[in-house]
């Protein structure tokens, strides 16, 4: 909802010269207002103005007249036009042109994946207009009969109707904590993908799920949550824990979270664009003390600075190049060593540094010397033989 609130916004800032019908005083109160600002002479632009007719209300999400008449249009934060927009619209259509409007043409206004916000708070090009005036021409005959229906359905009984699919199709329907109170911890709509076979068990008078039986559920990974919610114990995959074990030291575990808003928020970036705002990188040693690497503390230093950190490291050259500036020392004249054949040896060399040699200590694994391109230029033990194989060779024998 806030997400269509931001979405509405957006679409009447590309009218400035709109007036909001307020929500506040009640339907009633919008009513009137509509019809006295549609009574004053000339252009105008309203946004949300209440219509009336044959006892059905709508709310028009904008709607402009020009030379007496009048253009509509309903603002959607979808990325196309759906069926149930052409529905919505026909309806919305219906009752204006009861109501007295010359509507002329209707739009159905939807998000444009391919804008790129600018900033500002300029959002000009974020909707792709969709023209629906013939597209609802054909229902406008079915209306009455659908609205007949629903007014005869609101002077009877409560319909006796069970909760599915059309609870949550096209919209959540605001009646569902009526229809469907939460019965229960674990509602067998716990199970992930299966809204159908939910409605089903649900049907057959299963409403908490450690009540379903067993064979009633195919999937594995139905039956997992089954079992774990039956027993209330977790349950581990020996797969999964044979190869996780096989990890080296130390672990590194990466947790991102992104948000991307229908109305892009930051200069540069498109409707619905997957956006990373909060992340932690934890690292885990083969004691199993677990500590924040360095990207926790650059993240905070970047906040606390209001500046953005140039992040580089092995093995890109920028790296080997920035420690060599800071001893103005020539690459050639350099040596690194490391137990890291990839991103100490091969990164060093490709920088172009004069030798790099790789120690069989630490992260180094058999038959590293030969993984990566280019090799090393010697490979020793520890660091004392690096250090000894440095002494023994002069810059220039490389
Ligand atoms: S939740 Fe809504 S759609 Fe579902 S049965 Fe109740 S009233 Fe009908």
């Amino acid at each position: 909802m806030a997400q269509g609130n931001l979405v509405g916004e957006a679409a009447q800032s590309l009218h400035p010269e709109g007036r909001l019908i307020a929500h506040v005083g009640g339907l009633a109160s919008a009513l009137l207002e509509t019809t006295e600002m549609l009574a004053e002479p000339g252009d105008i632009t309203l946004f949300e103005p209440a219509l009336r007719y044959a006892d059905v209300l709508v709310r028009a999400d904008v709607l402009i007249r020009r030379d007496g008449r009048y253009r509509m249009i309903e603002v959607k934060s979808s990325t196309k036009v759906r069926d149930s927009h052409v529905t919505d619209t026909a309806i919305q259509t219906w009752v204006a042109r009861g109501a007295g409007l010359d509507v002329e043409r209707v739009e159905l206004a939807h998000i444009d994946t391919h804008f790129v916000y600018a900033g500002d708070g300029d959002y000009r090009g974020l909707f792709a207009y969709a023209d629906m005036t013939d597209a609802i021409l054909p229902l406008q005959e079915q209306i009455p009969v659908w609205i007949a229906a629903a007014q005869r359905d609101l002077a009877g009984p409560m319909p006796d109707v069970a909760v599915g699919a059309q609870c949550k199709k096209p919209y959540a329907c605001e009646f569902l904590a009526f229809c469907q109170p939460e019965s229960s911890e674990y509602p067998v709509e716990l199970l992930p993908n299966s809204a159908k076979l939910a409605q089903q068990l649900r049907g057959d008078g299963y409403a908490d799920l450690r009540d379903v039986p067993l064979d009633r559920l195919k999937r594995e990974d139905h039956r997992r949550i089954w079992r774990a919610t039956v027993t209330a114990q977790p349950e581990l995959d020996s797969a999964a824990a044979t190869k996780l074990a096989a990890l080296p030291w130390p672990r590194y575990f990466l947790d991102f979270e992104t948000v991307g808003p229908a109305v892009p928020m930051w200069k540069g970036t498109r409707p619905y664009q997957k956006v990373p705002m909060q992340w932690s990188c934890h690292r885990q040693d083969a004691d199993g003390t677990l500590s924040l690497d360095a990207g926790a503390f650059v993240a905070a230093l970047e906040f606390a600075s209001q500046r953005t950190a140039l992040v580089l490291g092995k093995p890109a050259p920028g790296f080997f190049e920035a420690a060599l500036a800071s001893m103005d020392c020539p690459p050639k004249h350099a040596v690194m060593v490391g137990d890291d054949a990839e991103a100490d040896v091969a990164g060093a060399l490709r920088a172009g540094l004069g030798g790099a040699v790789l120690v069989r200590t630490g992260k180094y694994c058999h038959g590293d010397e030969e993984r990566f391109d280019p090799p090393p230029t010697v490979t020793v033990e520890n660091l004392s033989a690096a250090a000894d194989w440095i002494v023994a060779h002069s810059p220039r024998s490389y």
